[in-house]
């Protein structure tokens, strides 16, 4: 018979590329199981994973802004990974730009439905198990941009504050069942997201020297900082943004 030694599930959205698929590794070298879903379904994409690493995670496919898919893949992750879920990362999110005066409506509701509903549908599905696991922590993925007015970006802002709005909310609310909710709002960090833009676009000479660390960060740096979050599991830190931005953030 095999004796699991994990410390549980994590459920981490968004984790076939990028911040997620760095989060996934952190958590399962943190000596979790992680239920990585995405879009695709793919596992996650990142370097060094081994095969010990990959043995830890359960993939699975959905569209985090539709709830009923939410429910099929978080109960598939489980029943495969035999173990109770003690937490959640909302991480998935998409980008989008544009004049104020031409934002569509279709636009708009889309990125709030994957950036911000989906924070809220994902955390509603994980509360009954983190309740029977007498509480527990999640941990949104939001940005620096949620304090910021940027040009050209108001849709996105506007999803990352509403993100950083509900883990205050979420936090008072559960506190009192032991469940805790924290922000993690990264600046301008190396991904699929924003590659082309830094390196074939003015936007990398420009963020080196804006950003006061002098480069962006790399998924690694957040997948660190938010498996960090889990591994302290400080019982009295709840509702808090923290933000990881090499200092971009403190700039006027
Ligand atoms: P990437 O574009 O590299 O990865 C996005 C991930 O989200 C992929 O796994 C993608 O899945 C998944 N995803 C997108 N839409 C959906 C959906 N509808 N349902 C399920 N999964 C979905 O992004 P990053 O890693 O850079 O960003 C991750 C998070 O960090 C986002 O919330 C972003 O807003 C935030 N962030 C990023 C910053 C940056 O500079 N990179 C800065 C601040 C915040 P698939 O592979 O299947 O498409």
């Amino acid at each position: 018979m095999t004796v699991s030694t994990s410390k549980g599930c994590i459920i981490v959205t968004g984790a076939s590329r990028g911040i997620g698929a760095a989060i996934s590794l952190g958590l399962v070298r943190a000596g979790y199981t992680v239920g990585c879903l995405s879009r695709s379904g793919e596992a996650p994409q990142v370097e060094g994973a081994t095969e010990a690493d990959r043995s830890q995670w359960f993939s699975a496919k959905c569209d985090v802004s539709r709830p009923e898919q939410l429910k099929e893949a978080f109960s598939d992750v489980v029943k495969r990974s035999g173990q109770p879920i003690v937490g959640l990362v909302n991480n998935a999110g998409i980008h989008s730009q544009g004049r104020v005066e031409n934002i569509a409506e279709a636009e708009f509701k889309n990125v709030m439905d994957v950036n911000a509903y989906s924070v809220l549908a994902a955390s509603q599905v994980v509360y009954p198990h983190l309740l029977e696991n007498k509480g527990g922590l999640i941990v949104n993925i939001g940005s620096f941009f949620d304090k910021l007015g940027i040009k050209q970006h108001l849709t996105y802002c506007a999803t990352k504050a509403a993100v950083a709005a509900m883990t205050r909310c979420m936090a008072v609310e559960w506190a009192s069942k032991a469940i805790r909710v924290l922000n993690v709002a990264p600046g301008y960090i190396q991904t699929d997201f924003n590659r082309e833009m830094i390196e074939k676009g003015p936007l990398g000479e420009f963020l080196s020297k804006r950003i006061p660390a002098g480069v962006p960060g790399n998924a690694q740096d957040v997948g660190q900082l938010v498996t960090s979050l889990f591994v302290l599991n400080s019982p009295y830190m709840t509702g808090e943004t923290i933000y990881i931005d090499g200092g971009h953030g403190m700039l006027q």
